[in-house]
């Protein structure tokens, strides 16, 4: 797959070209990213911001960044703050284009004012639970509330005092008056403005009563001159009510036609993840993750934390698509995306994660030297570095087996076979380094391995003439003891065992993976040490690591496994 090539076509690119074609917006595109701030962005967000910020940059249009802050209670500027960070992290800009609904609350007044007015409002006093009776349901009718055949002066009268607080909550709600028979239950005179006594995190104690969030949200798409309002597939019930809101609108002057065209596009799901606020919220207030970049979470910043790459994003919504129909998208393919780009941009290190001694007897004692390592295999203008070699190295624990497995290749010990000859210990190359033979290892009182030992072959070093003269099947890496740097790392898990977790009545809790993090001491290369917050490394042999944004110091780099090298999990469920 190619990434740079023009855009894949989707239905709603097939649609602004027609519409472009027939002259309907005079080739504008203007969209919008609508967030509300009650809660952090999440990988399914990046699916919306891609869609949105990518049509306007293709048809060279503008994207706006819109918070869509109509309910105070669950709002505040912290969301906003980390909604406009994780926006710009993905790589977009928009401009002068950024706005709050709460600035159009004047206008949204106004405009209901104008429907009562026009007969297109009236306000209602019947209880919650007795507006829900009336109301009907999907196979009966609904009924017309007493309250309906108010005058407008009386309606009109009743909605200023709403505003003035002259009444306490829920006392009243402004109704647009459409039709309680309708077939589509949003039609049945959907509620659009309530009394609510909550502090606004921008209007602060100006307002006591607040606008209803199917009626808000194309006003406000009408007062920025939006074109295209692209939502997700379960406001497609809602289409009716935002088109017969804006044309009432439009009748009364408050804004000219074309109207802005909503147009509704399938969510992503993606498995071993939750995107609910809710269930985010919950993770976090109780204390499952650390906090809200915990890299373990699908939000934004615990995707940034966790070393994923805002181009693995982009390569990622490509693939998916935009579609109108819902569907589940595994999330190895998220994984193999950001693999893609860190396989192509990250520098390669060694690092042994879990380590034990590797001694090189016949090695001088004082003696160390440089070995070169590419700092990436494919692209070798990225150059190499050196890398010190001694006599006492760190190699992972399971580079050596005392009693090999059938087809083990790395090290172990001289042995006496089945026929009772006795065989040499075996034989690897050390990678940019030398070969070494396998002599034997020492053991603590518990029987557990504490080093091994080799002897090295002289002639046998990486890039050296003849260094190939010895044939080995395995390849091992290794750093040098007395120059490692000791880090912590962390390696990152599913935070969830299950593809859905939950799955369709259950407790999502219960299906929290119990590893989902293991942080370990590991042994780095010393260039490591230098490493700054974001850096990002492939560990040979290991996956992709990121230096930590929070817990890094200077000199002092602490590092997350981002992605494993291979799709660890394709194989645990088979
Ligand atoms: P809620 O409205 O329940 O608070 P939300 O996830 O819809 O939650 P918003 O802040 O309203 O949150 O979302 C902003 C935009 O992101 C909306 O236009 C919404 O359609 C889009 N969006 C949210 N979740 C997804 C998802 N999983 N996939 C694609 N787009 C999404
Ligand atoms: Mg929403």
């Amino acid at each position: 797959m190619s990434h740079d090539t023009a855009p894949a076509a989707n239905f709603i690119r097939n649609l602004i070209d027609e519409q472009n074609a027939a002259g309907k917006w005079g080739g504008r595109v203007e969209t919008r990213f609508p967030p509300e701030p009650n809660g952090y962005l999440h990988l399914g967000h990046a699916k919306s911001i891609f869609l949105n910020f990518g049509l306007a940059r293709d048809y060279g249009g503008v994207c706006h960044l819109r918070f869509d802050d109509t309910n105070p209670e669950k709002e505040s500027q912290e969301y906003v703050d980390a909604i406009l960070e994780s926006v710009k992290w993905l790589g977009f800009d928009w401009g002068s284009h950024l706005y709050f609904a709460s600035n159009y609350f004047d206008t949204m007044y106004a405009c209901a004012e104008h429907l009562i007015q026009a007969g297109h409002a009236y306000v209602d006093s019947l209880s919650a639970d007795e507006m829900r009776t009336y109301r009907g349901s999907l196979t009966e009718p609904g009924k017309d509330s007493p309250y309906r055949s108010r005058s407008v002066e009386e309606n009109l009268d009743l909605f200023r005092k709403m505003r003035a607080g002259e009444f306490p909550d829920g006392a009243h709600v402004l109704r647009a008056k459409i039709d309680m028979a309708s077939p589509n239950i949003n039609l049945r005179d959907p509620a659009i403005y309530r009394i609510k006594r909550a502090h606004h995190h921008n209007t602060g104690d100006t307002w006591c009563i607040y606008p209803m969030y199917t009626y808000a949200h194309p006003i406000e798409d009408a007062i920025e001159h939006i074109t295209h309002s692209i939502c997700t597939l379960e406001f497609e019930d809602q289409r009716p009510f935002y088109d017969w809101l804006l044309d009432k609108l439009a009748d009364g002057g408050f804004f000219t036609r074309p109207l802005p065209q909503q147009i509704e596009f399938a969510r992503l799901n993606l498995t071993y993840v939750v995107l609910s606020k809710r269930k985010l919220i919950q993770l976090v207030d109780e204390k499952h993750v650390s906090g809200w970049d915990d890299p373990r979470l699908p939000t934004l910043v615990g995707a940034r934390r966790r070393g994923y790459m805002a181009e693995g994003f982009k390569r990622f919504t490509d693939r998916i698509g935009v579609s109108k129909s819902d569907g589940w998208i595994d999330y190895s393919v998220f994984e193999e995306c950001q693999r893609d780009v860190l396989n192509d941009s990250a520098h390669r290190r060694i690092a042994v994660l879990d380590p034990v001694k590797l001694i090189i007897d016949n090695y001088p004692e004082a003696q160390s030297e440089d070995c070169f390592a590419p700092n990436h295999p494919q692209q070798p203008d990225l150059g190499k570095r050196a890398v010190p070699f001694s006599r006492e190295l760190w190699i992972e624990r399971e580079d050596f087996m005392e009693i090999p497995s059938k087809g083990y290749f790395r090290l172990f010990p001289p042995r006496i076979d089945a026929a009772g000859i006795m065989q040499p210990g075996n034989t690897v190359r050390l990678r940019y380094g030398y070969v070494v033979q396998c002599t034997g290892c020492d053991k603590d009182a518990n029987g557990a391995i504490t080093a091994v030992h080799c002897d090295y072959l002289p002639d046998t070093k990486s890039g050296t003439p003849g260094a190939d003269s010895v044939k080995v099947k395995g390849n091992i890496h290794w750093v040098s003891a007395t120059h490692a740097y000791e880090a912590e790392v962390r390696l990152y898990d599913r935070l969830f065992t299950t593809a859905q977790p939950g799955g369709e009545s259950g407790d999502f809790l219960n299906d929290l993976n119990a590893d989902s993090v293991r942080v370990i001491h590991a042994q780095l290369e010393l260039a490591l040490k230098d490493a700054t917050a974001e850096d990002r490394f492939q560990f040979e042999r290991h996956g992709y690591f990121v230096a930590d944004r929070v817990d890094s110091k200077p000199s002092a780099p602490v590092f997350n496994r981002t992605v494993t090298l291979k799709d660890s999990w394709a194989k645990a469920e088979k």
